[in-house]
């Protein structure tokens, strides 16, 4: 069972180690359409785009290959993906692969079979789990309070700088108090 507190805290060490390796990932956005097959990689997986999948996204635990550990999924259909869409599903596909599959630990390789569908019905409390990892993730506390002081609120000059949509924007800024729901 994760709280909200220990979500937050597992984004967060992940975006700390990845600044370790790779000075980008110090400031937003955290997931570009430049950088998204490079940050999978250095999580030792692999991300493709694939035509036979119904879902937004996919992770797989890879079993072929010892430096590659996880596959994640995308639809290649242009009707079923976008670029902002992909991104936040690539941070919700991190979150299942560091909360529910045990990702650095010895269950990681135990858990073949996870096979995650969004859309899913029935298992809603990985998936707001996941969802919450990836608001985390891509919109760090901190980091969004500042910009939030310093953009004086703007949802289209903080989407620009986060990556994220101007939705994503908003939810974020009402989960931090910043504005009402
Ligand atoms: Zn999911």
């Amino acid at each position: 069972m994760y709280t909200k507190e220990s979500i937050e805290r597992v984004a967060n060490n992940l975006l700390i180690e990845l600044a370790k390796v790779d000075n980008s990932f110090s400031n937003p956005p955290y997931i570009t359409e430049e950088n998204k097959f490079k940050l999978v990689e250095l999580l030792g997986g692999k991300l493709e785009y694939i035509d036979s999948i119904e879902v937004d996204g996919v992770i797989i635990p890879s079993e072929n290959d010892e430096n590659e550990n996880f596959i994640i999924q995308l639809p290649a259909s242009i009707e079923r993906t976008s670029h902002l869409r992909d991104i936040f599903t690539i941070a919700h596909e991190i979150g299942h692969l560091f909360i529910h599959m045990g990702y650095g630990s010895d269950e990681f390789r135990n858990q073949k079979n996870y096979n995650d569908a969004m859309m899913r019905f029935g298992n809603s409390e990985e998936e707001n789990e996941a969802n919450h990892f990836a608001g985390n993730f891509l919109m760090p506390r901190d980091k969004f309070e500042n910009y939030w002081k310093e953009k004086n609120g703007s949802l289209g000059e903080m989407a620009e700088a986060f990556g994220v949509s101007k939705p994503a924007i908003s939810t974020r800024a009402k989960f931090l108090g910043l504005i009402r729901w």
